[in-house]
């Protein structure tokens, strides 16, 4: 198989998490904070750390072959790539923003205001499709202090929590669009080999984090009701235990339904009931 190389953020909010789907694919490299490219020694793929807002493009280019960056950056870069998977971390919005005092109450109250912000592009579209005339003044970080500086009437700016907004006096006003981590690739490649193999244990990793096995133990006469509670990926596997009218139910339970079935579980007698995560699971 031929290598391939995978572009990944050098530090930041995506660093630590793009690293460990990686090493939970079971790929072996060196993580080192100082170096800007690392081998893996056990698949064919290469590690490149940079830049987030350098991925997209290197990614368009053909520079790496795939790229974990957020999907704020990618439609920001306005690049041409393929989205190979959605990865569930990094979340948040992209959200505008205004000083607490402001008088603006709805978005076409924006007509004719300046607006500061790192994402000019997206903005750009955003008045666009809302059909607003607004100036859109483009700064590259600490985009919260401008309102109180005079500089702008409102900001669009990554939130996540809402915490730094509140910390300068301002509140949240429309959302422009939401994000998460995105594994993306050059056009054209998604059917190579290599890309298949690795896609295939990147969702393996996924699939896990998004189930849990439980192990339960239930009176005979009890298990009816508990099977047709848990759907299970055939059915439960129900094991005898020494006590001869119990009987332990293992099974893998959805994490978004997780406690609603715990709850159902334990009415319908369930006992001593364990929770593992689950490392992977191969489709
Ligand atoms: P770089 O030095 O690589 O240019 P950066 O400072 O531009 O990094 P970070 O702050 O590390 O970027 O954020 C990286 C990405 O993480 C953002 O583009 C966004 O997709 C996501 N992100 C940003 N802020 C948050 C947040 N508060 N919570 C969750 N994810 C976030
Ligand atoms: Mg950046």
């Amino acid at each position: 198989m031929s290598s391939l190389k995978i572009a990944i953020q050098k530090s930041g909010r995506l660093n630590e998490k793009s690293v460990e789907l990686l090493k939970n694919c079971g790929l072996t490299f060196e993580n080192y904070k100082s170096s800007l490219i690392s081998s893996v020694s056990n698949f064919p793929l290469e590690i490149l750390f940079l830049r987030d807002d350098d991925i997209p493009e290197y990614v368009q280019d053909g520079i790496a072959d795939l790229g974990i960056v957020g999907e704020n950056v990618i439609n920001e870069t306005e690049v041409n790539v393929h989205y190979l998977q959605r990865l569930g971390f990094g979340k948040c919005t992209l959200k505008i923003a205004i000083p607490n005092e402001s008088d603006l109450k709805q978005i076409s109250d924006l007509e004719g205001r300046a607006i500061a912000t790192s994402y000019p592009n997206i903005l750009k579209k955003y008045l666009a499709d809302n059909q607003i005339n607004a100036t859109i003044r483009t700064i590259s970080g600490s985009v919260e202090i401008s309102p109180g500086l005079g500089l702008s009437d409102a900001i669009c700016d990554i939130v996540s929590t809402g915490g730094t907004l509140k910390s300068n006096g301002l509140k949240p006003f429309a959302d422009v669009m939401s994000s998460e981590a995105i594994l993306i690739s050059k056009n054209g490649i998604e059917q190579e080999e290599v890309v298949k193999e690795l896609m295939q244990r990147i969702q393996s990793v996924l699939k896990a984090k998004e189930t849990k096995y439980v192990v339960l133990n239930v009176k005979r006469e009890n298990l009816p009701i508990i099977v047709n509670l848990l759907p299970g990926v055939k059915s439960p596997t129900v094991v005898p235990l020494a006590e001869e009218d119990w009987v332990a139910v293992h099974t893998v339970i959805q994490e978004r339904d997780f406690w609603e079935k715990i709850n159902k579980l334990k009415a319908a007698g369930a006992q001593g009931i364990v929770v593992m995560p689950i490392e992977k699971i191969i489709m």
